[in-house]
């Protein structure tokens, strides 16, 4: 049986369904009534937005529509206190760790396609898996994303090999502790699999939703052809018992407000059909770069860095209780612009050629890459230059391993419990880096930042312990949370 054979009969239910939840017209429809706002009406959305709770469709696009500069200042400064009382000041960092390009999918604006000739193609073998493992988590890291392009060769006995593999690998006093994945849809048995060796979160980015574009860049007869397929993904995922999924669009393909709006039904239609669980994550990329693909380079719908800062703050205020990823593929001065609007998840130290950990000249080789990155940074660096910007970085994975996934996540979340326990473990975590892997300069700054963001729990409980944690890694203890 051939690959897309193999989905045929998954995607009939799909076929058959005489609508999704993407309403093209109606998407248009709201934005177009939503037009030129007021300021009145601009500051009654933010009103409502004030008191962190989801946004409707309507509202949602009266501020993807906003052009008045001094309520667009509003705008960013009400995602920002948004973001700090959801999130406080922690950024999760992660690296991806590129598995395979091998594709069988013709996604006009990716490198992995499979009509681009100018790839060198690559699936990492499990020793191979095992030498970027060890780089990864000398240099720091503890947290990744697998990525995987989609291929008969790297079908669901390989995920599932290669994840355990990830997890095998022990460096001195580190090892990694949360496995996300980026891959193609998968089927519910398949996901269920995934969830029984321990992934974290799993991510699908509907690339756009909007229909007709989609299936002119996705061709007929690959399985990535099949909008719905991929629309409906994360419902699977969550049927499977993974509760942690993340969504995402590829900006640059169809008009960005449009594509915010796909992102917010998308959020809509989990909440409904999941008893309340939203996506864990919403991921914004841009179209960047990649070697033999003409449409990457002048994307019909590029969107401007002033668009790009607009649209994280709306996701922000929208969706206020999900985590939002920004990749390397922004430069290190976009990252910093977004990363006060509502961004909670940044990569750090990043390679994206297949076996691109393993090499100095790695983010250099573009016949091995999937795109371009924009910041090139060491993690030391990114870690540092976060810190001073004000945040905590944190490596932690606490809730993961806890259980807390999905629906209890989303409870945490909700109550602002997160403040209690996500700021002490993000401490602990950030101090284990600066023990093991920041260079010297990193390490001064890093104790400057601990001391002052222990200094908020001052006349709390928590603070001794705290103290007294601190103390035991300095001791050489490792892995502790609350
Ligand atoms: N193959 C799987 C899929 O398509 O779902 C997952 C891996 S794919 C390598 C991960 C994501 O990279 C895609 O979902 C797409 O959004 C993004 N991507 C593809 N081409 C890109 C480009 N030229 N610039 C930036 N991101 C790109
Ligand atoms: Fe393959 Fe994913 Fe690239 Fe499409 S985006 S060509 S499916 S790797």
């Amino acid at each position: 049986m051939d690959y897309l054979e193999q989905y045929q009969k998954e995607f009939e239910k799909y076929d058959q369904m005489d609508h999704d939840f993407i309403d093209d017209e109606k998407i248009w429809k709201q934005l177009r009534a939503a037009e030129n706002p007021t300021k009145e009406q601009v500051r009654a959305v933010l009103k409502k937005a004030e008191k962190t709770v989801r946004l409707d469709p309507e509202e949602t696009a009266i501020l993807l529509q906003n052009k008045d500069p001094e309520t667009l200042e509003e705008m960013f400064a009400l995602a920002h206190k948004l973001k700090q009382e959801v999130y406080g000041d922690r950024i999760v960092f992660f690296a991806p760790l590129y598995i395979s390009d091998e594709c069988a999918n013709d996604c006009k604006y990716c490198g992995f396609r499979s009509s681009n000739h100018m790839m060198e193609r690559k699936t990492l073998s499990m020793e191979q898996i095992d030498e970027e493992v060890r780089t990864m988590i000398k240099e720091g890291q503890k947290r990744t994303v697998l990525v995987y392009g989609e291929s008969p060769h790297t079908g669901i006995d390989f995920l599932c090999k290669s994840v355990k593999r990830v997890y095998s690998v022990k460096e001195g006093n580190g090892e990694i502790r949360r496995a996300n994945i980026n891959a193609a849809p998968l089927s519910v048995d398949e996901l269920r699999q995934l969830k029984e060796v321990g992934i974290g979160t799993f991510q699908v980015f509907q690339e756009t939703y909007h229909h007709e574009t989609y299936q002119r860049l996705h061709p007929k007869g690959t399985v990535k052809g099949n909008y719905r397929w991929r629309l409906y993904a994360m419902d699977r995922c969550l049927e499977a018992g993974l509760g942690d999924v993340g969504i995402g669009a590829l900006f640059g393909l169809y008009d960005w407000r449009f594509e915010v709006m796909g992102l917010l039904y998308h959020t809509m239609h989990l909440e409904k059909m999941f008893n309340g669980i939203g996506p864990h994550t919403i991921s914004f990329p841009r179209i960047t770069p990649a070697t033999g693909t003409p449409f990457s380079d002048h994307p019909e719908y590029a969107v401007s860095d002033e668009d790009f800062k607009k649209l994280v703050a709306v996701i922000r205020l929208s969706v206020p209780y999900t985590g939002m990823i920004c990749t390397a593929r922004e430069s290190k001065e976009v990252r910093n612009a977004v990363l006060p609007l509502g961004v909670s998840q940044i990569d750090g130290g990043t390679r994206i050629g297949v076996g691109g950990y393993g090499r100095h000249d790695a983010n250099a080789l573009p016949d091995k890459e999937q795109f371009s990155l924009g910041d090139t940074r060491s993690l030391n660096d990114v870690v540092r230059e976060t810190g001073e910007m004000g945040n905590i970085p944190s490596f932690c994975t606490a809730c993961y391993r806890a259980g807390r996934v999905g629906e209890e996540f989303m409870g945490f979340a909700k109550s602002k419990f997160v403040h209690h326990f996500c700021i002490p473990n993000a401490i602990f975590t950030f101090k284990e880096y600066l023990l093991d892997y920041a260079d010297e300069k990193t390490r001064e700054e890093g104790e400057k930042i601990i001391a002052q963001h222990v200094e908020q729990f001052k006349n709390e409980p928590v603070y001794a312990k705290i103290q007294d944690y601190l103390q035991r890694l300095e001791n050489g203890e490792r892995d502790l949370r609350v």
